[in-house]
C-alpha cells in the first residue's frame, strides 16, 4: 500500500505520540493539525459515544482542510461506577489528570479490588473531504487500583492495572500499544485501509 497521510484530528500530544508509534510502521503516515494549518478548528464534542464524538472531529477536520482526517475518542469505564466516566473522562473533575485521578480514587472509596473492573475504550473515525467516513473501536479490560503506580503515559494509566498487576503507567509504551484499546483500534483501521485500498484496484 502507497503511504497514506492523514491529519491526527488532535491536539493531544500522548495520543499523538501514540498514533505515531503504532501507525508508522503500518505505512500510514500522521501529520499533527498545526503541521496542515487546522489550529482554529474546535468542533463541539457533544456526542453521547465515544463513536459519535470520533465522528464529529474527524468530519470536521477532513472537510475544513480538504484531507483524510483520523479522530480518536476515547476513555475509562468502569463498571462499579455504571460506566463512568466514559466520554467525560478528559473532563471529569474539569482540573486534569491528576486530579480527574484523585476523583476515580475518592468515588472508588471503600469498593473492593474484584469489584474494580474497568476498560479502557478507543474508538477511532477516518473521514474524507468528500463525506465518506468509517469507524472502528478497540478495548481494553482491566482494574482499577488502590494508588497510582508508575510514571509513563497519561491519562488514567497509572489507576489502570492489567493482569500481571502492573499498570499501564509502568510499562513500556510498545507493550501497552500490544494490548491497549488504541492498539486495538489503529490496528483494525489499518486493517480497514488496506482491504478498502484492494477493492479499489480490483
Ligand atoms: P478525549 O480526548 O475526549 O478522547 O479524552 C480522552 C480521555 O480519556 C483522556 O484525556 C484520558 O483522560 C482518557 N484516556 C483515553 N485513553 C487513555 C489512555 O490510553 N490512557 C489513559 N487515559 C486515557
Amino acid at each position: 500500500m502507497d503511504k497514506v497521510k492523514f491529519v491526527a484530528a488532535t491536539n493531544n500530544k500522548n495520543k499523538l505520540k501514540e498514533f505515531a508509534r503504532i501507525l508508522e510502521p503500518l505505512n500510514i503516515e500522521v501529520l499533527t493539525v498545526s503541521q496542515c494549518g487546522g489550529e482554529n478548528i474546535d468542533p463541539v464534542e457533544d456526542g453521547e459515544t465515544f463513536e459519535s464524538n470520533a465522528i464529529i472531529k474527524a468530519k470536521a477536520f477532513a472537510e475544513a482542510l480538504g484531507m483524510p482526517a483520523l479522530a480518536d475518542d476515547s476513555g475509562l469505564c468502569v463498571d462499579a461506577l455504571d460506566g463512568a466516566p466514559g466520554v467525560y473522562s478528559a473532563r471529569y473533575s474539569g482540573e486534569g489528570d491528576a486530579a480527574n485521578n484523585a476523583l476515580l480514587l475518592k468515588n472508588l472509596e471503600g469498593v473492593p479490588m474484584e469489584k474494580r473492573t474497568a476498560r479502557f475504550v478507543c474508538a477511532i473515525c477516518c473521514a474524507y473531504p468528500d463525506g465518506r467516513y468509517f469507524t472502528v473501536q478497540g478495548e481494553c479490560e482491566g482494574k482499577i487500583g488502590f494508588e497510582p503506580k508508575g510514571s509513563n503515559g497519561f491519562g488514567y494509566d497509572p489507576l489502570f492495572f492489567i493482569e500481571t498487576g502492573e499498570s499501564f503507567a509502568e510499562i513500556s509504551g510498545e507493550r501497552k500499544d500490544s494490548m491497549s484499546h488504541r492498539g486495538k483500534a489503529l490496528r483494525l483501521l489499518a486493517e480497514r485501509l488496506e482491504e478498502n485500498e484492494k477493492l479499489r484496484n480490483k
